[in-house]
């Protein structure tokens, strides 16, 4: 068409993602610092730190001036739904202001295969809306939204549960800012009575008409851990790990550490992806 300038050699498709792009929030407390937080930095943090965000609520003069993005909230220091959906509103503000093409949050039992994470969001056109992780109910969650003049109204949904961790993409986050940006996500929270990852799944899906993508990649320790292989865990994006009906649910994985040594495996699992830390034997 004349007129229209043609730029010689731009690139024809999307310019291709760079781990760099991805805003990763760690969702994390003050009384988990020096336990389950140390273990994310000493292992897949320490590959993604620049763009790594820690939401906490307590200061850290340590983490700080160790160059780590700590964003200490205001948030309550409790497991309410109040104080999750508080930090999760400053993860969303957080990624808004960054201008990064993905955000995706963690919790701090989380452990995040960078280069998993990489080649999946590689695989989505920038043309679409984004919402994905994966669900720890194998249904759609059932809600009652607060109306007007206190009527209610039963809504059905999927959500990404949050402690797999799941990621939106840039174009998706724009259009969820009127439920989600500054205090409307916690009021958006309070109208499904919900904690913080369903009312990110109900914005998308009731507010958004936008449907989630059910992922197997991510990993929270409400499912059964053992069943992951070995081979695969190259593959995985999160893993998790916790307690499940009284037990020690973790990864099986053979290497660097014993479990003694690693309850969480998080440090065997870092040794096999990256063999030539330095503090992998
Ligand atoms: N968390 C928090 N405040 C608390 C307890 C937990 O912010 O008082 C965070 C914690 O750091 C983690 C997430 O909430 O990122 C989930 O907590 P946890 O793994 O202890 O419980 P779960 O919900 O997985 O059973
Ligand atoms: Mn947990």
């Amino acid at each position: 068409m004349r007129g229209q300038p043609v730029s010689e050699g731009a690139p024809a498709t999307q310019p291709r993602l760079k781990l760099e792009d991805i805003y990763i929030a760690v969702k994390t407390t003050g009384r988990f610092h020096r336990t389950r937080l140390a273990t994310l930095l000493e292992t897949w943090i320490s590959r993604t730190k620049t763009h790594t965000f820690i939401f906490t609520d307590a200061e850290d003069e340590d983490l700080s001036s160790e160059g780590y993005n700590l964003v200490v909230t205001s948030c309550r220091s409790d497991h309410s739904q109040q104080a999750l959906s508080c930090k999760m509103s400053a993860e969303y503000d957080g990624f808004m202001a960054s201008n990064k093409r993905w955000f995706c949050h963690v919790d701090d039992d989380n452990y995040v295969n960078p280069e998993a994470l990489l080649a999946l969001l590689s695989t989505f056109s920038l043309e679409g809306d984004v919402y994905v992780g994966k669900p720890s109910l194998d249904k759609p969650i059932s809600a009652h939204e607060l109306l007007e003049g206190n009527a209610t109204r039963k809504v059905q949904f999927w959500f990404a549960t949050g402690g797999a961790g799941f990621c939106l993409n840039q174009r998706l986050a724009e259009k969820m800012s009127p439920w989600a940006s500054g205090s409307h996500f916690e009021r958006t929270s309070e109208k499904i009575r919900l904690p913080d990852d369903c009312t990110v799944g109900f914005i998308v899906e009731k507010r958004l008409g936008i449907s989630m993508v059910h992922c197997p990649l991510f990993h929270s320790h409400l499912e059964n851990l053992q069943l992951i292989s070995q081979r695969s865990i190259p593959h995985q994006v999160t893993l998790s790990y916790g307690m499940l009906d009284d037990k020690m649910n973790s990864i099986k994985v053979k290497g660097s550490f014993s479990e003694e040594e690693d309850p969480s495996r998080f440090r065997t699992v870092h040794c096999l992806l990256y063999p030539l830390t330095s503090w992998c034997p």
